[in-house]
């Protein structure tokens, strides 16, 4: 399973779709896109990337930003429907996520009583949704949301997340599932190991458990889940393709 997600100038859906292929090895049953263009748009498909990139083809593609994942399913069959992104109720956010949420039946059951209803039958969903009712019952930024949102989940999580109301940013957080951020020239690449990001830019941060990156207009700030900003740390790879 693996992720890879986009935010700078360049065409965000040929980044993810060759990063996916390149984080094939890690092993999945189906992969998966969002991109913003007329609004949060998600592709998705069980089987292979290859599958997924017939199935966008004659789609419109056209991007800056995305997310990307493959997916090893732990909760509900692979099929198009659990594959990831997955949209939150509001269909304005849209998360990936690699890993498990450990408590994720007991925050479904909360999300129901309020009236919550699910598409699929993951984790990852209630996940999205768990976040997104935070933030609707908080004064506070989507970013403020994840972090209350990671203060009370389980379990282990690489996720990315895209919100349609900010078209120009994306918020990932770690724990226990692996995460790097590649710094390019105003562009940020993100994934689940270097090899997507190399031929791009040599300088990588690895993400540290409970920490969560903010990417806005072009800046990286990463915060843990007490809110502490922290000093990013980046580091030269040199890696063969
Ligand atoms: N637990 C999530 C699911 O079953 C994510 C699995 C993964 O790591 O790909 O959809």
């Amino acid at each position: 399973c693996g992720i890879v997600a986009y935010i700078g100038h360049q065409n965000a859906s040929e980044i993810i779709i060759k990063g996916l292929k390149r984080l094939e090895y890690r092993g999945y049953d189906s992969a998966g896109i969002a991109l913003m263009n007329d609004g949060l748009n998600v592709y998705k498909k069980k089987g292979k990337v290859s599958e997924l990139e017939e199935f966008i083809k004659d789609k419109n593609m056209k991007s800056t930003i995305g997310i990307g994942h493959t997916r090893w399913a732990t909760h509900g069959e692979p099929n198009d429907v659990n594959a990831h992104p997955h949209f939150s109720q509001s269909g304005k956010l849209a998360i990936i996520h690699n890993g498990i949420i450990e408590n994720y039946s007991a925050l479904k059951k909360d999300l129901e009583n309020k009236g919550y209803t699910f598409r699929s039958e993951t984790d990852s969903e209630v996940f999205i949704n768990f976040i997104e009712d935070i933030f609707n019952n908080n004064e506070g930024t989507l970013e403020e949301a994840v972090r209350l949102a990671l203060t009370k989940v389980v379990g282990a999580y690489a996720i990315v997340i895209m919100s349609s109301d900010h078209p120009d940013q994306l918020i990932a957080a770690r724990k226990g599932s692996p995460m790097v951020i590649g710094v390019g020239k105003d562009e940020f690449f993100l994934a689940s190991d270097a090899t997507p990001i190399v031929e791009y830019t040599n300088e990588v941060i690895y993400v540290n458990d409970y920490e969560i990156a903010l990417i806005k207009d072009g800046e990286l700030t990463i915060r843990d889940t007490k809110d502490v900003k922290m000093t990013p740390y980046i580091q030269k790879v040199d890696m063969e393709l």
